[in-house]
Parts: C-alpha cells; structure tokens; sequence
C-alpha cells in the first residue's frame, strides 16, 4: 500500500500528492485552482485521454498515471459517472486515496462497494457532493435543526445548452441527465432537512432521442410528513435557478444560487464564504490524514428510487 509520507520537519505534514483523473470542464472550473490553493494537497499529475496540463506529467489512464507516478497517494476522479467506479475501484485496489466527484457511480451497489474495497485496502475515499460545500448550507442545516417543516420546494433549472456543452455522455444510460444537476439539489435537501425523505411520486420528460430525462418532477413526504416537492428542468434559458425554499413553523428560509446565498423570512444572512472546492478539499485531506471513509449514498438512492417508480413521457428530440 502506498503512504501519505510524513515530513522531517517538527509537527509539520507532507502535502498529499494527488492527480486529477478527468480533465474536463469541472476538473479545469473548479479542482485545479482549488488544489493549487490548498497547502495539503499537490497535483503531481493529470490522467486524461485527450488532455493535457501544462507543466503537469500527464498520461492517458489510470494505469499508465499510477505506474510512473510512484510518489502517487490520491486520486480525483473527475470523469463522467460511466467510468468512475471502474478507476476508483483500481486506484483503490492500488492503495490509492480516492475523491470522488459526484455522483459517486452509475448505481448504488457500485457505490457500495467501492466503500468495501476502501474498507479493506485501509484507504480513505470520499464521495464528494460539492453542493453540499456551499457557504450558505451549514447555517441552512443549523437554522432548521429542531424546527417544524411544513413544505419544501425545490427548483433546479439551467440551460443545458450553456452549462452543459457538448457533454453526450450526459444522455447515455448512466449519465443521469437532468438529474446530474438535480443531484447536487438533492444533496442540500438530504443534508440541511432534520429528517428521512421518501420518494412517493416522480414524472421524467425523456426526449425520443436519449436515455436520460431532460426534465423531472418529484415529490417526497419529507420530515414531519411536509411535502417536498422538485422540479429539475435542462429547458431554462436565461439565468439558471438554484433554490431550496423551506417553509416552518417559525420562519421561511431560502438558499439560493444553490446554496451561494441564504435568506430568512427575505432578509439575507451573512455568511462565510470559503468556495466550494475549498472546503471540499480540506475535507478530503482530513479524511486521508485519518484514513476514514465519507460516502453518503443517499442522493444517487433518492435518483434510483425515481428511476425505479417515476412515470416517463416522451417529448422532443434534443437539438444540441
Ligand atoms: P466533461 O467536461 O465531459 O469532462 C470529463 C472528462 O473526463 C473529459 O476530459 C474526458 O476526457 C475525461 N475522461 C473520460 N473518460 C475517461 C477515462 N476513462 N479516464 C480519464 N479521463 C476520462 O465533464 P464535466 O462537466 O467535467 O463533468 C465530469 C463530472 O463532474 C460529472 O460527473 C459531473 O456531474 C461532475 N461535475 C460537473 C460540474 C460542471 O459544472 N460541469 C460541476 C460539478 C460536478 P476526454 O474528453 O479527453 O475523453
């Protein structure tokens, strides 16, 4: 198994050397500049298979990543959901850290083993739900805890077209569709909400041309038997809208920007604004300092249910 090497110096810890797997448009957004911030973590090398970072050793997989990047401790998979547990299970299996992005699989069961495989190679693996990150979903949590819920609405829509360019992967079985966005709502819901969600009805507009919704409507009985009700749409144009509207018995809160800004009864509150992948990677480099696991598989199970009970509709082919 490879190590997290300790430093000579008194107290003080080496940097974890860490690859990106997945030079895409998250990895270059948002990892890059996180890890280049972080003074625990070190990108040491990139594995793409059209890619290149400058000035970083690339390679085109992870085979050829791990076998000439020997001082290698952790990986973060960034790659669309398709291949990510097959890479995560091989890092894993190589005594590699894993960070996974989200989603963590294409199912649960992939999920859940990968969390066995971490288990038994003494690794620390983290299926990161970046929304979850956000400055304003903390104090969400916290806000609500101990508080009656009477509703919840949820609305997560964006244009595909903008956010989404030239990502086929994303309307292949697998690629979640909609729901790659939705997902990141669910995971605030399931984080901040002071109970269990259960699915009780899902509709999916899927276009004639792909495998993957476009649009979808859920509802849940949520905690205190409050309704939640969730509408994703890839239709918006214009500015997306990233809310989470939670009404109690004391008081309206409403995260907005997905989770970038918070108001209470329409007053903003002040929040710490640590960026996302900040705070994701410190988490991160807290759990492969303690060898531990972080895997909620709670958000992808809630995607499965609606799968598993939703009715489909056809609609239009989409034109990219
Ligand atoms: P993307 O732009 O399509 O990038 C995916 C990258 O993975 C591509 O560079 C692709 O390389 C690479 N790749 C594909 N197969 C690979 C393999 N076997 N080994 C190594 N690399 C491989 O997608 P993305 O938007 O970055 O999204 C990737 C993941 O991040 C998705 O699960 C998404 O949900 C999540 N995410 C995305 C965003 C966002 O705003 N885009 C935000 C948060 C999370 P080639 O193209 O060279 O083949």
């Amino acid at each position: 198994m490879r190590c997290t090497a300790r430093a000579p110096g008194a107290g003080s810890v080496a940097t974890i050397k860490t690859a990106i797997v997945g030079l895409g448009k998250i990895a270059r957004d948002q990892h890059i500049s996180a890890v280049a911030a972080s003074d625990r973590i070190e990108l040491v090398a990139i594995a793409s298979p059209h890619d290149q970072l400058d000035g970083t050793p690339s390679f085109p997989d992870i085979e050829s990543l791990i076998r000439e990047t020997p001082q290698l401790a952790a990986v973060a998979i960034c790659t669309p959901p398709q291949t990510r547990c097959r890479i995560a299970r091989y890092a894993l299996e190589h005594g590699l850290h894993v960070l996974l992005e989200k989603p963590p699989g294409t199912t649960v069961s992939q999920v859940l083993e990968l969390i066995a495989t971490a288990e038994r190679e003494g690794v620390a693996l983290f299926a990161s739900w970046h929304s979850r990150h956000a400055p304003g979903v903390e104090p969400a949590r916290a806000w609500l805890a101990g508080r009656k819920i009477l509703g919840v609405k949820i609305a997560w829509k964006e244009d595909v077209r903008v956010w989404h360019p030239g990502q086929d992967w994303l309307w292949k079985a697998g690629g979640l569709g909609v729901f790659d966005p939705g997902i990141n709502a669910i995971s605030i819901a399931t984080k901040i909400l002071p109970g269990r969600l259960v699915l009780e009805d899902a509709e999916m507009d899927f276009p004639l041309n792909c495998e993957t919704p476009i649009a979808a409507r859920l509802l849940w009985t949520g905690p205190d038997r409050a309704p939640v009700h969730a509408e994703f749409d890839f239709r918006q144009t214009g500015a997306p809208t990233w809310a989470i509207e939670v009404i109690t018995d004391r008081g309206r809160l409403t995260l907005l920007k997905g989770g970038e800004a918070l108001t209470i009864d329409d007053r903003i509150v002040a929040i710490d604004r640590v960026p996302e992948y900040a705070s994701l990677y410190a988490h991160f480099a807290g759990l492969v300092e303690g060898r531990r696991i972080d895997a909620d598989v709670a958000p992808l199970q809630h995607v499965a249910d609606a799968f598993l009970c939703g009715r489909r509709q056809d609609v239009a082919p989409f034109v990219a």
